[in-house]
């Protein structure tokens, strides 16, 4: 099957703003990636713009596909319950 976006982990570095965890989250469901992060330099980005100090670069996502959410994630061993998901969906369903 072809990588989708949820296969992806974005890394962005901009300067001078904190990155909240509200925030992180957000990214996370706007570009539609397993993981968002910001990066303490641009090294190894690429600029965005020509006036804006953004940069970014995306690669594979580590983890395992969760099966609720599709997203790329540490999955715990959950086998008692027959379920193969991440933590953020097991405390949504439990
Ligand atoms: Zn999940």
């Amino acid at each position: 099957m072809s990588p989708t976006a949820l296969d992806a982990k974005v890394t962005m570095y901009w300067k001078d703003q904190p990155l909240l965890d509200e925030e992180q989250a957000f990214l996370e469901s706007f570009f539609i990636v397993s993981a968002f992060e910001k990066a303490t330099s641009a090294d190894g980005l690429t600029k965005l713009s020509e006036t804006l100090e953004v940069y970014a670069k995306v690669v594979p996502a580590d983890g395992e596909k969760c099966d609720r959410c599709w997203k790329k994630r540490t999955v715990a061993d959950r086998s008692a319950e027959a379920t193969h998901i991440c933590d953020a969906c097991w405390e949504v369903i439990r």
